[in-house]
Order: structure tokens, then C-alpha cells, then sequence
């Protein structure tokens, strides 16, 4: 099936639609990318296509839904309806996480994980990310 929209139209269609899916993502990179640190992104070749790699530091960052990773947070509820699938989708989710970060410590990678919550809320925003910051650092000492 071909498509109907330009290469660019389509990125720009897509883009608006996981706009807001994306944006905690955005926020860790932008905040990281202004503090001197240069890294690649939602690299493929990486088990788990981890959102933020730092090849310097050897540390890879995941910035993870609340939700969908199964945070012990007030978003990581599970919906009222049809629990039996939501924990099974979730449990699935958390054990394959484990998996991806268990297997990128073997390879020598820090995996450092922000929760969406963490960095939804102004106030403590600017808290977790130099925390995270010291946390990239600390690894190279
Ligand atoms: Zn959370």
C-alpha cells in the first residue's frame, strides 16, 4: 500500500500524534543536551532501543509511562475494568524490562531509569534531573 502523505507530511502527522506521549522524553533530552552532555537516541541496535544512550559515560537512560512499565505510582493504577489483562499486559511489560536491563548491565551499561511522574510536576523536575546528572557522572569517577 503506498502512502497517500510525503515522507516529511507523515513525520509531522505522527509527531503530532504522540506529541504528548513523547514529551517527558523531550524534556530529559533537552535538559541533558544543555548541560554539555551529547548522546544518541532511541537507539536501535541496543537491546530495549534505549531512549538516551551516553557512550561516554557508558550509561543508558529510559525515560518509562508510569503505566505501561507498571510504576508503584498513583499512574501506575491499573484501570477498574478488565483488570486480568492489564496485569498480565503489565507483568509482561516489567519482566521484559528486566530482561533489557539485566542484559545491558552485562555489557557494561549503567541503565539508569526516570519515571514519568518524576518529571511531570515542575517542583520536581528540576530535582530528579540533577540528580540524574550526578548520577551519569558519578559512573565515570
Ligand atoms: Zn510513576
Amino acid at each position: 500500500m503506498s502512502d497517500i502523505y510525503t515522507k516529511s507530511k507523515r513525520s509531522e502527522i505522527m509527531s503530532k500524534i504522540s506529541g504528548k506521549e513523547t514529551k517527558p522524553e523531550v524534556l530529559v533530552r533537552k535538559y541533558l543536551f544543555s548541560k554539555g552532555f551529547r548522546f544518541r537516541k532511541n537507539v536501535k541496535n541496543l537491546l530495549g532501543k534505549p531512549d538516551i544512550v551516553l557512550p561516554k559515560y557508558k550509561v543508558i537512560i529510559f525515560i518509562h509511562g508510569c503505566f505501561w512499565h507498571g510504576h508503584t505510582c498513583k499512574k501506575g493504577n491499573l484501570p477498574a475494568s478488565n483488570i486480568k489483562f492489564w496485569e498480565d499486559k503489565i507483568l509482561q511489560n516489567k519482566t521484559r524490562d528486566e530482561i533489557v536491563i539485566s542484559n545491558l548491565n552485562k555489557l557494561g551499561w549503567k541503565v539508569i531509569i526516570v519515571w514519568q511522574c518524576e518529571i511531570q510536576k515542575k517542583s520536581n523536575r528540576d530535582i530528579r534531573l540533577s540528580q540524574l546528572v550526578s548520577d551519569i557522572i558519578d559512573e565515570n569517577k
